[in-house]
This record gives C-alpha cells, sequence and structure tokens, in this order.
C-alpha cells in the first residue's frame, strides 16, 4: 500500500509541475488581475495601455527567482541596484504620453527594458538609452529574443539624449534628474510631451509640454521615488558610440 502511494504521489506532482511549465499562459490571469485592481481602480483608462499592459509578459523582464512576483503591487530589483517600476507607475507614464501610433519615442533608463516592451506595440519606434553596459546589453537580448523589433537600446548617458534620430515626439525618462535636462527639451519636436520624474529625494512626476514658441509647460502629477539619473563621464563618452541592436 504504502510503496503505491510513494510511487503516484510523485507522479501526479510532476505531472503538474510539467503542466504549469508548458502552460504559456499562466501569468495571463495574472496579468488581468493587476490591469484591474492596480491599473483600472486607480484610473488608468487608455484602452492601448491597458492592452499593452495586460499582453506584456513582465515575468520575463525580472530575474528569474522573482518571477513569481512580478505582477504585484510594486517596484523590483533588476540586479546592478536598479530597479523596475510599479505596474501602476510604468501604465501612468506610457498613458501620460498620449500616445496615437505614430510617434517615435526617446526612452531614458532602459533597465529590463520592460517599459520599452510596453511602449513597443504602441508608437512606430522606440529609441531607449542604459547607463549601466551589463543592462543595456541584457535588455537588447531580451527585446531581440521576444522580438520587438521597433525597439533600439543604446548603451549611453541619456544626458546627452539621442541626437541622430531627433527631434522625438515625445520623451519618457525612468531615472530622476534632479532638475529637467535641456538637451531633452532640445531633442522634442514642439507639442511633444517630456514624462518624468524630478527631484533628489522628494520626486514630482510632471509632464513638460515644448509649444510652438519654444517656452515649455510644466504639470505635476503625483509624488514618486525613482533611482537618480546618474552622470558618468567614462560611459557617456564610450556610449554615445555604442549601439547594441537595431
Ligand atoms: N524603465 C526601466 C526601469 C528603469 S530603472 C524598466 O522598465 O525596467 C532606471 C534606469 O535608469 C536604471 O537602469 C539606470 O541604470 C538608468 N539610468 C540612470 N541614469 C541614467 C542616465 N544618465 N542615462 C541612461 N540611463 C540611466
Amino acid at each position: 500500500m504504502y510503496q503505491i502511494k510513494f510511487v503516484i504521489i510523485p507522479f501526479f506532482f510532476c505531472l503538474s509541475c510539467a503542466a504549469e511549465k508548458t502552460d504559456a499562459g499562466w501569468w495571463q490571469k495574472k496579468a488581468d488581475m493587476m490591469v484591474k485592481n492596480q491599473l483600472e481602480k486607480r484610473g488608468i483608462h487608455d484602452e492601448g495601455v491597458i492592452r499593452s499592459m495586460r499582453e506584456t509578459p513582465r515575468h520575463i523582464f525580472v530575474p528569474e527567482n522573482l518571477r513569481d512576483l512580478a505582477y504585484e503591487d510594486g517596484p523590483l530589483p533588476i540586479g546592478e541596484g536598479q530597479t523596475i517600476s510599479q505596474p501602476y507607475i510604468v501604465a501612468l507614464m506610457t498613458e501620460l504620453l498620449e500616445l496615437n501610433g505614430d510617434e517615435r519615442i526617446l526612452e531614458i533608463g532602459t533597465g529590463s527594458g520592460y517599459q520599452a516592451a510596453v511602449l513597443s506595440p504602441l508608437v512606430k519606434k522606440v529609441y531607449s538609452i542604459e547607463i549601466v553596459k551589463s543592462l543595456a546589453e541584457r535588455a537588447s537580448e531580451k527585446l531581440n529574443e521576444m522580438q520587438y523589433h521597433n525597439v533600439v537600446v543604446k548603451w549611453g548617458d541619456g544626458y546627452q539624449g539621442w541626437a541622430e534620430y531627433s527631434p522625438y515626439d515625445a520623451i519618457i525618462v525612468t531615472a530622476a534628474p534632479d532638475r529637467i535636462p535641456q538637451t531633452l527639451i532640445d531633442q522634442m519636436k514642439i507639442g511633444g510631451r517630456l514624462v518624468l520624474p524630478v527631484g533628489t529625494y522628494f520626486q514630482k512626476l510632471k509632464v513638460v509640454t515644448k509649444m510652438r514658441d519654444g517656452e515649455t509647460g510644466e504639470k505635476n502629477i503625483i509624488p514618486v521615488r525613482f533611482v537618480p539619473m546618474v552622470h558618468s563621464e567614462k560611459t557617456s563618452k564610450e556610449g554615445s558610440k555604442f549601439q547594441i541592436s537595431e
């Protein structure tokens, strides 16, 4: 009797493991709950943003040992002392860009590549800059593997923007500078929107719009907490020439 139980129990256990691993959609239920409980309840309403948040596999962009937590209501570490933002903040910043599908977007702070993946189906092209080389390489590989073909990642310093493809329709910054970088305003089209956190300890999420006369308008959205946008002499000089994927 005992012997039979011993054989049968692990057998069923392994079957369920295998089913879970091969069930490509296990995460979709979690993503649906995330959208319902974390995004829609807090007022995210842009249909494209909601669709992209539901369809982008966030667990692929976090370290393997944290995959179970990928759809929880918070940021997660991604290595090198950096974090992937809370899903609500990713959705809010994407909604604030007011996208219509034709845009060429610049992202500063590629990190895991998740924000770029969320933007990918909503725009024509995403140019993304990351200052930490290992993160830039990893994100680029992942985005390529997952066939996000309209995303290009560069290892470089976001304070310099990416002049080659400017002006951009919109710019999103996912690390916090202590003031709004003028270079980014310069690389934006008239009528363009810059969505970014600004500040050191106390930060505000802002939307900056560039007007016809070159003036800017500024709106504060909510208090936020992002990793700082850093300056790095060495990386910026080498990085400005280093393009990882096209
Ligand atoms: N958008 C990311 C989260 C980014 S965390 C995601 O979806 O995962 C912020 C990132 O900004 C970090 O990876 C950090 O290394 C990067 N960063 C900080 N200062 C930067 C700078 N000057 N230029 C480019 N990237 C920078």
